[in-house]
């Protein structure tokens, strides 16, 4: 069973891109069940503000931040930093699709993808980690895809931010690993959230069809991974891609 002490996130302070809706404010909320500080950075000021009421933290923050705006999360980062003295945690988890097959691809559904997914983790990741080194203690989770790893038709935008999400995580896994800082990616499956809920019954029947385990993921299924991969269990863990996606990548 788990409980409070479990994973000793008591105190730790975590940042959580993408926090407002799916999977980023249901990891916010877990961590926050277990003790941690969290600042949810997300782009809608309303969508923020009904999150942090359904976390019901007292040691929640909120940021209206876009994190292609790299001044802006700097100047929000300092904040966090100087409310609560440390960062220990940084989930990357904000990110698009714009699904369409290559030939319909306009370059900005291209350049959207590729930027948000993963220059937007470059801009988080160069300026939290700063603040890492310092301290020589830090936990960062991106949150990538399977797809980075099986590709799909009509994301080639997607997989190729998510692959190279999972590229940078390994990279930096070895530029980090020395000054005591982890990080690791999370590869979710089909996780009913809004971004999937409009592909149509035969997609999703298909999918369905090719995971082992027969049934759609939950954010709070990824969350419960963000966790542990947060807290000091997961000390010897770095540079891995983990996959929580009911086997679907083994079929
Ligand atoms: P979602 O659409 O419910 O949430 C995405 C969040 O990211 C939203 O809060 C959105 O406002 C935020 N966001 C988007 N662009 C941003 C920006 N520029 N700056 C700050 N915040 C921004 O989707 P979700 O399913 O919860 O997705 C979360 C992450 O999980 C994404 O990186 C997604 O690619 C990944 N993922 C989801 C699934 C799935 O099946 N739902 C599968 C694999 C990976």
């Amino acid at each position: 069973m788990l409980n409070k002490t479990t994973f000793k996130l008591e105190n730790k302070v975590a940042i959580i891109t993408g926090a407002s809706k799916g999977i980023g404010k249901s990891i916010s909320k877990k961590l926050s069940d277990f003790g941690c500080k969290v600042a949810m950075i997300g782009r809608n000021k309303e969508d923020l503000d009904s999150a942090k009421k359904e976390i019901k933290s007292t040691q929640a923050m909120i940021f209206k931040c876009d994190v292609l705006d790299k001044n802006e999360f700097k100047n929000v980062t300092q904040k966090i930093y100087e409310k609560w003295g440390k960062i220990d945690i940084l989930i990357n988890n904000a990110g698009i699709n714009r699904d369409k097959l290559l030939l319909r691809l306009s370059d900005d559904d291209w350049d959207d993808v590729i930027n948000i997914n993963l220059k937007g983790i470059f801009n988080t990741t160069q300026i939290v980690s700063r603040y890492m080194l310092k301290e020589r203690y830090g936990k960062i989770i991106n949150i990538s895809s399977v797809i980075g790893q099986i590709g799909n038709s009509g994301q080639s935008n997607y997989a190729a931010s998510k692959a190279g999400i999972d590229g940078m995580t390994r990279a930096l896994a070895v530029e980090f690993g020395a000054k005591n800082i982890n990080i690791n990616a999370i590869a979710p499956g089909f996780i009913n959230t809004e971004m999937t809920k409009n592909i149509n019954e035969k997609k999703q029947k298909e999918m369905l069809d090719s995971i082992p385990l027969n049934k759609f993921g939950s954010a709070n299924d990824v969350a419960n991974l963000a966790c542990y991969l947060s807290s000091d269990l997961s000390d010897y863990i770095t540079g891995q891609i983990i996959n929580v996606d009911g086997g679907m990548t083994i079929k």
